[in-house]
């Protein structure tokens, strides 16, 4: 029962952290809907409570600017590591940081990955669904071959998750009107 506590408290925590917050598709959905649905798949693949919590928060420091220190005093120094390990380095520019993700993919730890993977299959449904404002579809198309590339290096920590990817590309493709 704790467990279930703290995980909806990680929930309630982080729809007030993004309440303000939008994804970038046309219908503009509020951005708790992203994180509900990416710790649902860590939940799912059968994450531990931690990794659970840490995918409701893991945008909280990238776009929110929450401080790691407040993570952990809210939660666990364990819970902002492991958000601090899904945390890309804002000071770095974009392209850097894309290719620092497909890089590090391999080294993370396995709650990391596991947020990581299931971050990237709600991001490739989204952009099939209802894709960023102002995206062409070369840029839909390049941001998807990207993320298998990140995804790529966290092979062997859920195959269930690593099988939901591969739907989400297939139907990206499918969409996008060029053969997987
Ligand atoms: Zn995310």
């Amino acid at each position: 029962m704790t467990d279930q506590i703290t995980i909806l408290r990680a929930a309630d925590t982080a729809a007030r952290w993004h309440a303000a917050q939008r994804r970038k598709g046309a219908t503009a959905e509020p951005y708790v809907n992203h994180l509900i649905e990416v710790a649902h798949l860590v939940a799912a693949a059968g994450g531990e409570p931690d990794a659970i919590v840490a995918a409701f928060l893991h945008d909280a420091i990238e776009d929110q600017k929450i401080p790691a220190a407040v993570i952990a005093a809210d939660f666990s120094a364990n819970v902002a590591a492991i958000v601090l390990e899904v945390t890309d380095d804002k000071s770095l520019p974009k392209e850097t940081r894309k290719a620092e993700q497909v890089l590090t993919a391999a080294h993370k730890s396995r709650p990391a990955k596991l947020v990581k993977l299931a971050d990237k299959i709600a991001n490739v449904r989204s952009v099939t669904r209802d894709p960023p404002e102002g995206w062409s579809v070369e840029r839909q198309r390049a941001y998807v071959t990207w993320s298998g590339e990140v995804v790529a290096g966290l092979q062997g920590v859920s195959p269930f998750l690593e099988a939901e990817f591969a739907i989400a590309v297939a139907t990206f493709w499918e969409a996008s009107g060029r053969p997987a």
